[in-house]
């Protein structure tokens, strides 16, 4: 029998070994379009996190002109910089509506808070109006709900990663980063909308899949939607609310 040549080996080898690798797109340096420049807000301890440059302000203190409710204007109180939850009035929800975005959102519970379970600080920020993050006052665990009902749950479908809310009276941040569903022709999700949370900085939801509607459980074919808030009859107070659309 013929002896298999050194080259022939060598070659059956390197081709066997470059056929195991995928393929992945060649990555090449290049000059321009350069990143657009965004000046961050200005940040601090007492007045919370202010829009960046590129973001829609939705609430900058002033009024709630950025919103809308069932019955005509809403009937929050805008006070001190801040609004607040007027029992009764029911949801309010942005006049614009958005695809993708990061949404950046303070809320505070007030520090003399009654009542337990979901009736303890309960309010909510709907996502294109259909699927909410939960707002509920359970610091430390001491508000004992389901756990898919707590802060920061994607209600009813996800429970928080961690629990980093701070006590009544001090403000918390969420930093939202949402990407959009598409549908199929039988309005079912072709891909499902997807959350990134963050609360007061600390990761809460990491790109969780949202499986429908979290009010009742429905697909609705929409492709983009407003903010919407929650009264669920309890006292909790917003500041700071901006969009950065992607
Ligand atoms: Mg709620």
């Amino acid at each position: 029998m013929k002896p298999i040549s050194l080259t022939f080996v060598l070659f059956s080898t390197l081709l066997i070994s470059s056929a195991s690798f995928a393929q992945i797109p060649i990555l090449n340096t290049y000059d321009t379009p350069q990143p657009k420049v965004v000046a961050p807000g200005l940040t601090s301890t007492e007045n919370g996190v202010a829009a960046p440059s590129d973001a829609v302000i939705l609430f900058d203190g002033k009024d709630l002109s950025e919103w809308n409710s069932k019955n005509g204007e809403p009937q929050w109180a805008v006070h001190d910089g801040i609004f607040t939850v007027t029992k009764g009035t029911g949801d309010i929800y942005t006049k614009k509506e958005f695809f993708d975005f990061q949404l950046h959102i303070e809320f505070m519970h007030p520090s003399d808070i009654t009542g337990d379970g979901q009736m303890r600080g309960n309010s909510g920020v709907f996502l294109h109006g259909l699927y909410e993050i939960q707002v509920l006052e359970n610091y430390n665990n001491e508000n004992k709900t389901y756990v898919n009902g707590q802060a920061g749950a994607i209600y009813r479908q996800h429970p928080p990663l961690v629990n980093p809310l701070k006590k009544p009276g001090q403000w918390n941040s969420y930093d939202i980063i949402f990407t959009a569903p598409t549908f199929n022709a039988d309005k079912t999700y072709r891909t499902n909308p997807r959350v990134t949370i963050l609360l007061n900085g600390i990761l809460i939801q990491n790109n969780a899949v949202i499986y429908g509607c979290t009010s009742d459980e429905k697909i609705y074919e929409q492709l983009k939607g407003g903010i919407r808030l929650q009264d669920h009859g309890c006292v909790v107070s917003y500041r700071n609310i901006w969009v950065r659309e992607l």
